[in-house]
């Protein structure tokens, strides 16, 4: 059971994350709600997932799908959820998970790409996904080089999904300065690529609790945040 300290503090937590990202997405020339706030959840159990999507927070995040499947599984979310995947996802993980109908930001091969195709054709459902793009460059960091992100986006599959974006994560313990860069790095990708291809990408999944005034000043629309969402609750 969550008790009310937990939800009171949920809220307050909720309520805080929301101001700074309004802050900034108008510092950065935005209207207010234009960045969205993906909630990520990985953190938490079920019980507390729903809490925090009662507390406002709508747009859930997860990083390993069977954990997303034990949650829709143990507790019942209201239908304005969205889920967000933002993790490595298998292609033997599929099946349930587009089920759930989540946007998945974190396609890393072509063989993916058209694996999500397929799948969500045979369900008759278009999927929503970013391309996840390594621009930090460190080997432990997951994603495709921006060359390869360019390759990928020549051979889209016809059918059963779309491609709305890029997602990046800045590297590790570094300078707000360089994440900054590495930000306004992935968003000239994204517009070099859009007016290269001809293809569009608007949405820029960047930024997570420790850098994402610098991720929505370089133009993020969807920010990925956890720790920061659950800050102080009574354990
Ligand atoms: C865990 C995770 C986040 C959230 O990180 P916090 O620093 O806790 O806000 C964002 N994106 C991805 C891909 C993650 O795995």
């Amino acid at each position: 059971m969550i008790d009310g300290a937990t939800r009171t503090q949920l809220s307050k937590n909720w309520n805080a994350v929301t101001d700074e990202v309004q802050q900034a997405t108008v510092a950065a020339g935005r209207p207010a709600g234009s960045t969205k706030i993906v909630g990520v959840t990985k953190y938490v159990g079920a019980e507390t997932t729903l809490a925090l999507a009662e507390a406002g927070c709508y747009d859930l995040g997860e990083s390993r799908p069977q954990l997303l499947w034990q949650k829709v599984d143990e507790v019942a979310f209201p239908p304005q959820v969205q889920w967000h995947l933002i993790g490595h996802v298998q292609r033997n993980k599929l099946r349930r998970s587009l089920s759930l109908d989540p946007i998945i930001h974190s396609v890393d091969s072509g063989r993916l790409l058209i694996a999500i195709a397929e799948e969500a054709a045979a369900q008759q459902r278009t999927a929503t996904v970013l391309v996840e793009v390594n621009i930090s460059g460190e080997a432990a960091k997951t994603g495709l080089a921006p060359e390869q992100v360019e390759t990928l986006l020549t051979q889209l599959p016809r059918n059963g999904v779309v491609v709305v974006g890029l997602m990046a994560m800045a590297g590790w313990g570094i300078e707000a300065s360089e994440a900054r860069s590495q930000f306004a790095e992935t968003r000239r990708l994204r517009d070099d690529l859009q007016s290269r291809l001809g293809v569009c990408l608007p949405e820029l999944s960047m930024g997570m609790s420790g850098d994402f005034i610098e991720a929505i000043a370089a133009g993020a629309t969807m920010v990925r945040i956890g720790s920061r969402l659950f800050e102080g609750l009574p354990t």
